[in-house]
């Protein structure tokens, strides 16, 4: 992990620096701004403003006039008694949905000791009140409260940002090595532990809903003196061109190709009954033909070509197993290459003793 990214787990207890805090007095009378200014001024805090105006209080706050003029607050004092006959209540919840207040604890101030307008105040999300006349180590006590309520919301805030930032790139980074370790690094298609993976489901699902799965094995023909005569490298770009084809050919949704093995590859065809398959795995065999890749020793064509196994699963209708269909698409392959190569062979001509 590189150093800048945060230290998840470690408590920060720091406290609060008081020279950071801007606290913002909202109260009819001057006189009441100014003495709790001085006190607040004394006990250290870098900044204390205050305004008899409403208008002026809602302005700094970001929540009504000229952007610029928004001066960030750490803690509001509100007097409930306002000018011209307004409640500091109703201002408090104006505050109720806006965002970027959801961390400004407010602390009020009341002359009145009624608990209705306490319950009030509190309902509309005020942290704590101060009564008038002010005294002075009280007043202190809950501003250092309400301001350390406020940085520690703060700290748990950006705590869980930075665990939904390293949440996000860990599942990045998950996918990416999942991807990774289904990919076959020579052709870019999926590879034999993938291939083991899907067909272990899609044979469940053909399994449940009674529909019929096809499974072709392909593999190159004559290969070894293909690598023999052009050399290994050209040999891996003639995998990775098969390969394409591969690709190309098995893309109706389900479909999957995966190399198999060396220069063996398979292809898992959900609900696709034999006949169907065998168009597949003639498409395949054609277009890896119609590459033209030269392969002079080759005894069946004179370009690279491929033998095709095709097996078909019915479903639960038998006693079958997935490893049975790999079998079976294995010795139909077994049959394309006795047979001469560069064709394709379904199971269900093969010659068997047991039919
Ligand atoms: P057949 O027609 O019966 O399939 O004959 P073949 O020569 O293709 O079969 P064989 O199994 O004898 O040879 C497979 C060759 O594939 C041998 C091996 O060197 C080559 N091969 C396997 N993996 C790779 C690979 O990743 N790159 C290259 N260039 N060659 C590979
Ligand atoms: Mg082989
Ligand atoms: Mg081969």
């Amino acid at each position: 992990m590189q150093s800048s990214q945060p230290e998840l787990g470690k408590k920060t207890m720091t406290s609060p620096d008081l020279r950071k805090d801007r606290i913002l007095i909202l109260d009819d009378a001057p006189e009441n701004c100014l003495l709790v200014e001085r006190i607040l001024k004394k006990a250290g805090y870098g900044e204390v403003i205050s305004t008899q105006n409403p208008e002026t209080a809602l302005e700094w706050l970001g929540l009504s006039g000229d952007p610029k003029k928004r001066r960030p607050v750490s803690l509001l004092l509100l007097d409930i008694l306002l000018p011209g006959g307004q409640n500091g209540l109703d201002l408090l919840r104006q505050f109720g949905d806006r965002e970027e207040l959801a961390d400004l604890p407010v602390i009020i101030i009341t002359a009145i000791h009624d608990t209705h307008t306490l319950e009030s105040a509190f309902e509309a999300g005020a942290v704590d009140y101060v009564t008038k006349p002010f005294d002075a180590t009280e007043l202190r006590a809950r501003v250092r409260s309400a301001l350390r309520l406020r940085h520690e919301m703060v700290q748990r805030r950006r705590r869980e940002k930075d665990l939904e930032e390293i949440t996000d790139k860990l599942s990045e980074a998950y996918q990416t090595l999942l991807r990774v370790s289904r990919t076959d690094g020579l052709s870019g298609i999926w590879n034999r532990r993938f291939f083991d993976e899907i067909l272990d489901v899609e044979w469940k699902r053909a399994n449940r809903s009674e529909k019929p799965i096809s499974l072709l094995l392909i593999d190159i023909d004559f290969f070894k003196r293909f690598n023999d005569t052009y050399g290994h490298q050209a040999g891996d770009d003639c995998i990775r061109k098969v390969a394409s084809v591969l690709k190309e050919t098995a893309k109706r949704a389900g479909d999957f190709a995966a190399r198999y093995g060396g220069e063996e590859f398979a292809i898992i065809l959900p609900e696709t009954d034999e006949e169907r398959a065998i168009v597949v795995a003639e498409k395949v065999r054609a277009k890896v033909v119609e590459l033209q890749i030269p392969h002079k020793m080759s005894e069946t064509s004179e370009s690279v070509s491929v033998s095709i196994g095709v097996a078909t699963g019915k479903g639960n209708k038998n006693d079958m197993n997935r490893e049975d269909l790999v079998r079976m698409a294995d010795e139909s392959l077994y049959e394309s290459k006795a047979g001469g190569r560069n064709r394709v062979t379904p199971y269900s001509t093969l010659n068997r003793n047991d039919s």
